[in-house]
């Protein structure tokens, strides 16, 4: 395990650290080093020596329940300072604009609880990292594989250049593809050998295999069967129908392409084990260069050079014609088609895309499997529902999957296992994660004035998993083993079987997810902190002032300080609230209650900033209410003539920062900004845009901040505690990469308007406004990871700041925010103990008090590489593996970190394939069932803007989206990846259900319908140029297609059902997301149908990303190699 120790050595960063000095402090981690002080958060570690404190009594208002198990999930027994974290909570509605804040509701019924998140990455120091794949396994795995030999494969044969995808193996493309497989393959398929085991119902039915010789086919595994044994002929494809049917066996080896003919070969049209779907109709064209390719039809993109055999799909032309998808243009450069010989173009065949893996199909199964039970948690490594199914959590001592999901639920036991399957371990984690009503809140513990029970050595908190001894007197830790006494006040007897007898009273004891209240030592410089203040800076240059923006902003912040976030039992916010406008200069005003008007000062010496008023600045909303209101007023009259244009940024943030500074506490910087910073200030920022650049080796410095400046100013604010959200309102560059800087790394959002108008965004931008300021935030939040023995938490992705290897910093952390946390192994771990997470984040709330929230998860852990195939979690793999990638770009090629994504996947399955599935069916492509969707899921995450730019995405969308992604929670990674398309028309008006949602292809559509899809960002509207004109009149209140105004931004108020349920639908997707989507009318055939085509992502993207049928074929070839 030396690999994984030296790994940790360094920091998971390779930007320089100067405040490195943390990683001296183990006692703060899972390091059982004890007593090693640490600096800014030394009480973390535990009371200091000698330490004594005053701190708040033992309240009973704080003590945990004191009898019976938990209140059910009403507010109303909760102890009431908790209750402030509720946001949508237990009818105590602490804060929420009254009248449009629909946002902050949950919609009232059945959709899957999506808690959105959006934040934004913060890459600090993960910059400059390398990016690679793993370096162990892939040699391993490969060296495993080198015996291995698949007759006459052509893989070698130099790619003709510029054609296709794929692997170095030039073949036709579909079906001609994996012919080089072998021989004999093919041959087990007869009657005799039955379907796979329990398998199949949810196979790639292929009814084509995309391979001739090679159906694809998934394999369900049994996921109770202890010491799982790959089914005896393993192969998702219905052997029996096989040959019978087909009427054309295969040639036992079928070195090649497939000769015309064969492509009958295919598995018949219905297999028992798999959907059955029509035979495709013949129309797949082969990658070749030139091969006729029937039903197409469509000019060649004007954005791609015409290429042979390249061909846009089915302009227009709707239906159960699929057109070709040949190439992989592009895509894949230098590793152009398959079909492993020169010749004529196969026969035109394709993948039915019916027959491999849907994601529909997957998420309705589990809706229909795991969405009517609870999902309780008392069993160790239990895999979750999906994200995108709607349960109910039940904590039984373990964390609610809303607070920690894990890419699989059952960890190798050894380093070795995890290597040689790739899977990488993780866990995404969201603190403070928003619970639907029906569920309880953590509940609070105080465990009086010598602060939480701790083990003595790795200062893990106490946790159900900790084991009781000597009659109760003392504890073995879970997590280090090491044995702590009973503290007196909270000893208590044992029960016959071990357990205290008030395990039930105690939630720290009996639940995966609580709080303790902090005390002093707890808290920077040994002193309880004040509660935060909101800090509002508006930019007043000209551009926000004639777009409307200062007014809009002023206008509304004078109702929206009414709701900021409370403590539930309190009657006002705690926080204060402070006002900046600034242009070149900087513009203070104080707004002190004694005043009968606000009074401004203004800083021009933008080089050395300070704040010229200290009292009066930060004020309390009820008591300067009046003053408040005259200066919101006042603000947009006086700034109505500027002609100055430009700007500066940095200056503005030192402000806030001096500021929260002075008033010695923590807070929220509320910047709403315009325009590149050229203003002569600090952190001046030069144009710097240069989509050149993409697909060069200097692609990565569009996502690297173009001057240190604002890493050093972000480092100054997290000490502080000064978080800082960010909307951006631009017109044209105003490099995000460099000004998101501050806001990722202290925990803040950015949103940005670009070409903001008044009137078709304003709603967008007043309802992220609404959520963001309500929103639950704690600050000054520091959040440490610990395990079991034998993994350890190595890397860490998120908006957040790290100053050493172990502890997570956030200036602010709301209940959005994701944290995503990678595990090694540093030892072996055992079957019977598994492994355990402790989450531990210590925060201060809205209202200042100091509490730590602490989160348990316990992982199983397995010697045979099936058990760890059973038990992952997809969507979270996708989650991490985006995060990881999208830090890659920051320090490699673009393309490099494409090709490592590709070929770490293809290491996890054909490890899969390798010990899991069946030897006899090495041609196959086997997915193992809980991953029967990374190859789709993949696909779209090499597709995505940042990986793979269309022409229209500009370098500060790409920054903007990278880093969004980077603080996503699964949930939102999935919508964002594989948006959710429905078919309006085909909603039920009489129902509160959304429609059935469709897969995302042009060949799904239908030119009578109008469809829905949304992404978490965006959400369209497409109307088929044959649709009703009653339904357009219901709709748009138009009379006809060509009337349809693709300038809404909402659709209009109509009372006709299908008006009302096409907005009730658009409100319920709305409420689930953590930012108001933009929405946009597409007609068909229109301009504008290109941009929301890039969203049909099964299909070839414009940008070059392959089809899904094609990149399925790319992965087959890709595990492949790896096996042969
Ligand atoms: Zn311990």
């Amino acid at each position: 395990m030396s690999v994984n120790q030296q790994a940790h050595t360094g920091p998971p960063y390779g930007q320089p650290q100067p405040g490195y000095q943390g990683y001296q402090q183990p006692a703060y981690g899972g390091q059982p080093l004890p007593g090693v002080p640490q600096s800014q958060y030394g009480a973390y570690n535990g009371p200091m020596p000698g330490y004594q404190q005053p701190v708040p009594p033992q309240g009973s208002l704080r003590a945990p329940p004191t009898s019976g198990a938990p209140p059910p999930a009403s507010g109303a027994s909760l102890p009431s300072g908790h209750l402030a974290y509720s946001q949508f909570g237990h009818g105590d509605v602490q804060n929420g604009i009254p009248t449009s804040a629909a946002p902050m509701q949950r919609p009232p019924a059945s959709q899957p609880f999506l808690p959105g998140s959006a934040p934004t990455p913060v890459s600090q120091t993960s910059t400059f990292q390398q990016y690679g794949p793993p370096p162990a396994g892939v040699q391993q795995l490969s060296n495993h594989m080198a015996g291995m030999t698949i007759g006459s494969t052509t893989a070698s044969a130099p790619p003709p250049a510029g054609l296709g995808y794929g692997p170095p193996t030039s073949v036709p493309p579909v079906s001609g593809s994996f012919s080089t497989t072998g021989s004999g393959l093919y041959t087990p398929y007869t009657a005799s050998q039955g379907p796979p085991p329990t398998s199949v119902s949810q196979g790639l039915p292929l009814a084509q295999p995309p391979f001739p010789g090679q159906p694809i086919s998934t394999q369900r595994l049994p996921t109770q069967v202890p010491g799982f044994a790959p089914p005896p002929s393993s192969t998702g494809i219905g052997p029996s129908s096989y040959p019978p049917t087909t009427g054309a066996p295969r040639p036992p080896t079928m070195p090649g392409p497939p000769l015309p003919g064969q492509t009958a070969a295919g598995p018949p049209a219905s297999q028992p084990n798999h959907v059955s779907s029509p035979p495709p109709p013949a129309t797949m064209a082969g990658p070749h260069p030139g091969p006729p390719m029937s039903g197409l039809h469509g000019p060649l993109p004007p954005t791609h050079p015409p290429q042979p055999g390249y061909q846009m799909q089915q302009n227009g032309s709707f239906g159960q014609v699929r057109g070709p998808q040949p190439n992989y243009g592009g895509a894949y450069p230098g590793t152009p088609n398959y079909g492993s010989q020169p010749g004529p173009p196969p026969p035109p065949k394709r993948l039915d895309p019916d027959s491999i893996p849907s994601p529909i199909q997957v998420i309705e199964d589990d809706r229909s499997n795991r969405g009517s039970e609870p999902f309780v948690t008392g069993v160790r490594g239990q895999v979750p529902p999906l994200v995108t199914t709607n349960f109910v959590v039940k904590d039984q001592g373990n964390a609610s999957p809303r607070y920690i999901r894990c890419t699989s639920y059952n960890i190798p036991c050894t380093s070795d296992m995890a290597k040689q399957s790739q899977v990488p371990l993780a866990a995404v984690i969201k603190p403070l994660a928003t619970l639907p009503p029906e569920e309880t809140l953590p509940y609070l513990v105080d465990h009086g004035e010598s602060g939480p029970v701790r083990c003595n050595r790795c200062k893990a908190y106490m946790c159900p998993f900790m084991q009781f001894i000597e009659g109760g007197r003392r504890f073995q830790c879970c997590f280090c083993s090491c044995v702590t006494e009973v503290p007196p006040h909270y000893f208590q007897h044992l029960d016959h079987t071990g357990k205290r007898v008030d395990f039930y009273d105690r939630p720290e004891l009996s639940l995966g997810s609580y709080e303790f209240l902090a005390t002093v030592d707890y808290c920077k410089n040994n002193k309880f902190p004040s509660p935060p203040a909101f800090i509002f800076m508006i930019d007043v240059s000209y551009n926000a002032v004639k777009s409307g923006l200062v007014r809009l902003i002023c206008e509304e912040l004078k109702s929206l300080i009414d709701f900021l976030p409370r403590e539930g039992n309190m009657e006002e916010s705690a926080i204060r609230v402070g006002f900046v406008t600034y242009n070149k200069v900087l513009h203070f005003y104080n707004v002190k209650s004694s005043l009968a008007q606000p009074q401004m000062m203004v800083v021009s010496d933008v080089a050395d900033m300070f704040v010229p008023l200290l009292d009066g600045f930060l004020v309390n909303v009820n008591e300067s209410r009046t003053v408040i209101a005259s200066l919101l007023d006042q603000i947009p009259e006086m700034f109505a003539d500027t002609r100055e244009t430009e700007t500066v940024f940095a200056p503005v943030i030192q402000a806030g920062l001096e500021a929260l500074k002075a008033a010695e506490c923590a807070g929220k910087l509320f910047i709403f900004h315009t325009s590149l910073p050229i203003a002569e200030a600090p952190g001046k920022l030069k144009n710097r845009d240069d989509k050149k650049l993409i697909n060069t080796d200097k692609e990565k410095t569009l996502f690297q901040p173009q001057t240190s400046f604002y890493n050093n100013l972000a480092k100054d604010c997290v000490a502080q505690g000064c978080c800082v959200d960010l909307f951006l309102f631009p017109n044209q560059y105003l490099d995000v990469a460099t000004l998101g800087v501050v806001t990722y790394q202290t925990g803040g959002s950015i949103y940005k308007y670009a070409y903001f108008q008044l009137e078709t965004d304003q709603d967008r931008f007043l309802n992220d406004l609404r959520r963001d300021v309500q929103k639950e935030v704690g600050f000054d939040a520091v959040m440490r990871v610990r395990t079991s023995t034998g993994i350890r938490a190595t890397d860490f992705f998120g908006a957040f700041y790290m100053s050493n290897t172990t502890d997570v910093e956030m200036a602010g952390l709301d209940c959005d925010k994701t944290i995503t946390v990678e595990f090694k192994h540093d030892d072996k771990l055992s079957e019977d103990s598994g492994a355990l997470l402790q989450c531990a984040l210590l925060y201060t709330s809205c209202a200042g008090q100091r509490r730590l929230r602490i989160h348990n998860l316990s992982l199983n852990c397995c010697t045979q590489l099936a058990d760890l195939y059973r038990n992952c979690e997809t969507d979270t793999l996708i989650n991490y593996l985006a995060k990881h990638a999208y830090r890659g770009v920051l320090g490699s090629p673009v393309k490099t970190v494409r090709d490592a994504l590709i070929n770490q996947c293809a290491q996890i399955l054909a490890c899969y394939r390798k010990n899991c599935a069946s030897p006899s069916s090495a041609g196959q492509l086997i997915l193992p069932e809980c991953m029967k969707l990374l190859p789709v899921y993949l696909n779209c995450v090499l597709k995505s803007d940042v990986l793979q730019p269309g022409p229209e995405v500009t370098t500060d969308d790409r920054a903007y989206i990278r880093q969004l992604v980077t603080s996503m929670d699964v949930a939102e990674t999935n919508v964002f990846f594989y948006p959710r398309l429905l078919p309006l028309t085909r909603a039920d008006v009489d129902s509160d259900s959304l429609p059935a949602a469709i897969r995302n292809s042009e060949e799904r559509l239908s030119k009578s319908d109008i469809y829905l899809l949304e992404n978490g960002l965006n959400i369209f509207v497409w109307v088929g140029v044959n649709v009703q004109q009653s339904l357009i009149q219901n709709l748009f209140g138009v009379s006809s297609f060509s009337q349809i105004s693709n300038a809404l931004s909402t659709l209009p108020v109509l009372e006709n059902s299908f008006s009302k349920k096409v907005r009730s639908i658009v409100d319920m997707l709305q409420v689930q997301r953590s930012r108001n989507m933009k929405l946009i009318i597409v007609k068909q055939e229109d301009k504008l149908e290109m941009l929301f085509k890039h969203f049909l992502v099964e299909d070839k993207s414009l940008s070059g990303g392959a089809s899904y049928v094609d990149f399925l074929c790319h992965m087959h070839k890709e595990i492949r190699q790896l096996l042969s």
